[in-house]
């Protein structure tokens, strides 16, 4: 087997998390990964919109204390703040090409099954197994 020298040419198509990712544990390793990235900003599906405020346009929440973020988040000394579900809170979310009312007994639902992965202290799956394990379609 082949073993990889840290002056050997490496590229990491892509500058989302896991191209990020990639890069930063290669370089803790010595290597110099060169990154491509095919759009005109790094993050990938992280994407802010700061033109009025800031509207989170892809990822913004961190799932649950075991997420690999919290470690990147330390080292570059950045702010959380807690989501909070509140159900005084007027909120919509667009479905269709409108915004709809939150159907609140469906999203204590949610929450309740999130509650319980918080929990979850087995392998690392997707939360599409999570579910289909937690709530299996009748
Ligand atoms: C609306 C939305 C909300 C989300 N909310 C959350 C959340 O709250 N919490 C959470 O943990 N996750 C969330 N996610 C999921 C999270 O964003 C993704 O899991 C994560 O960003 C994926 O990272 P990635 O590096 O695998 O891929 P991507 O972010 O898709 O990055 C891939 C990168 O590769 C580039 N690329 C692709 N092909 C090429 C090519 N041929 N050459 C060069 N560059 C290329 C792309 O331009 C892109 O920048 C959300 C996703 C969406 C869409």
């Amino acid at each position: 087997m082949a073993i990889l020298q840290s002056s050997d040419p490496i590229i990491i198509i892509g500058a989302g998390m896991a191209g990020l990712a990639a890069a930063e544990r290669l370089r803790a390793s010595g290597f110099h990964p060169l990154v491509l990235e095919a759009s005109d900003g790094i993050g990938g599906r992280v994407r802010s919109d700061r033109a009025n405020g800031v509207v989170e346009l892809g990822a913004e929440f961190i799932h649950g204390a075991r997420a690999a973020t919290w470690e990147v988040l330390k080292r570059a000394n950045l702010k959380t703040r807690p989501y909070e579900v509140d159900d005084a809170t007027p909120r919509r979310f667009s479905y269709g090409g409108a915004l709809q009312p939150v159907d609140w007994a469906l999203a204590n639902q949610i929450e309740a099954y999130v509650a319980r992965g918080e929990q979850y202290a087995g392998p690392d799956i997707s939360l599409t197994e999570w579910f289909e394990q937690i709530a299996p379609a009748r």
